[in-house]
């Protein structure tokens, strides 16, 4: 079959997605794309919506026009795929027939609430923000559930709007991504601005309906506004029954090929070997998508698979980070200083590798990857 008479269908319209599609024109397809999205605001980028996005009260998603593209975009929710006939089918009823299939749905927050409960708060869509947005306008109080990279972001936009801010969670804030020395620096910072931290054994159940606050093992708190940003989960339902997925999400090889003939994946939906664990981060879902649509044409990819290069905006501060995570033990200062919140830092890892962050001091994410690369210690 030749290039012009491949079908190639794309469901998920976000960064993988997106970037699967543009990298099919890159590489020279000429036949049909057909991308399925499911988000009303259609292709738009997430990571500014935690930051200024929410911060600022006209600020608007960063949205993507692939009309250059020549492709056909079908606005509505993949319902199933039929792997021996080759079709997706939608929520409206089409079937829409492929040759080759890159899956990209991401993942959805993970919610906490019982599904009888009304009125949790997560953040993952612009719709989300549209939702929160008024909220923070109003409230006095918020609980933020969960200390990752998400929680730290929406407690910096309380902190930022004069909100006193309690965050949740079983572990110091961003300690399992950026271990424990960037952890402190980071709950320093954060406490300045009026940010408190709960400890708590297991994680929280939300009290009333709608949600008004959080049951701890000894006491419950209340606020005007509590917010949910406990993870995320694979958006695999439509898969159920084609053997595409599990319960860990899609798993994918280096050629982002799935366990199904024809059928790939990429970003936040993924996951690498046996290990199971997702890395659901922007950087890496950009190069899955690249590497997805090689391979679905039956080309070399032009990079690697993974990309860990990861970036967060937590207190007013831009951290940068280049290298493989966890971080543990101390790092190399190497410019400038934590306590003065500029410095650029190095980790040094025992299989010779080297993570690089710049924290809160502005290098060309370029500088950080060289340096990563030049300091790692070759390993023979
Ligand atoms: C608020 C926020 C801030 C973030 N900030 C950062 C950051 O600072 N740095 C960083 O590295 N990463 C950040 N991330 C993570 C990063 O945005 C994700 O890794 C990235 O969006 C993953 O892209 P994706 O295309 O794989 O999936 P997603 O972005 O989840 O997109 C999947 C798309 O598929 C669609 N879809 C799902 N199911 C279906 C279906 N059945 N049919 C049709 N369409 C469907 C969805 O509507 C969605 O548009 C952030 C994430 C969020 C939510």
């Amino acid at each position: 079959m030749s290039s012009a008479d491949r079908r190639i269908v794309v469901v998920g319209d976000s960064v993988a997605g997106c970037t699967a599609v543009r990298e099919l024109r890159a590489r020279g397809h000429e036949g049909a794309i057909t991308m399925i999205g499911a988000d009303p605001d259609g292709c738009y980028a997430r990571p500014p919506l935690s930051k200024h996005v929410l911060k600022d009260q006209v600020a608007e998603a960063e949205t993507w026009d692939l009309s250059d593209l020549d492709i056909t975009s079908v606005g509505d929710r993949a319902v199933s795929v039929d792997t021996d006939a080759r079709t997706v089918s939608t929520a409206a009823g089409a079937d829409i027939p492929y040759d080759a299939l890159i899956v990209a749905t991401g993942a959805a927050a993970r919610r906490i609430a019982d599904p009888d409960q009304s009125g949790e708060i997560v953040l993952r869509t612009f719709a989300d923000v549209r939702a929160l947005r008024p909220r923070l306008d109003e409230a006095r109080t918020a609980i933020v559930v969960g200390a990752g990279f998400l929680g730290m972001e929406v407690a910096s936009a309380c902190a930022a709007r004069d909100i006193a801010a309690i965050v949740v969670d079983v572990d110091p804030p961003l300690e399992r991504l950026l271990g424990p020395f960037l952890s402190e620096a980071i709950s320093a910072r954060a406490e300045s601005a009026s940010v408190d931290f709960v400890r708590v054994e297991r994680p929280v159940t939300l009290i009333g309906d709608p949600v008004v606050g959080v049951e701890l093992a000894d006491r419950t708190l209340r606020a005007d506004l509590v917010v949910t940003c406990a993870g995320d989960v694979p958006e695999t339902g439509w898969l159920e029954g084609s053997g595409i997925a599990d319960r860990h999400g899609v798993r994918v090889d280096e050629r982002c090929a799935t366990t199904v003939p024809d059928v790939f994946a990429a970003g936040d939906v993924t996951y690498f070997g046996t290990a199971s664990s997702r890395s659901p981060f922007w950087s890496n879902a950009v190069a899955q998508g690249k590497v997805a649509a090689a391979s679905a044409l039956g080309v070399e990819p032009t990079c690697a698979p993974t990309d860990d290069y990861f970036w967060t905006e937590i207190m007013g501060l831009s951290i940068k980070v280049v290298g493989p995570l966890p971080l543990r033990g101390e790092p190399t200062v190497v410019e400038g200083s934590v306590e003065n919140g500029s410095a650029l830092l190095k980790w040094s890892h025992d299989d010779g590798r080297a993570t690089i962050v710049a924290y809160g001091i502005k290098k060309p994410v370029g500088l950080l990857r060289r340096l990563a690369r030049e300091t790692a210690v070759p390993t023979t």
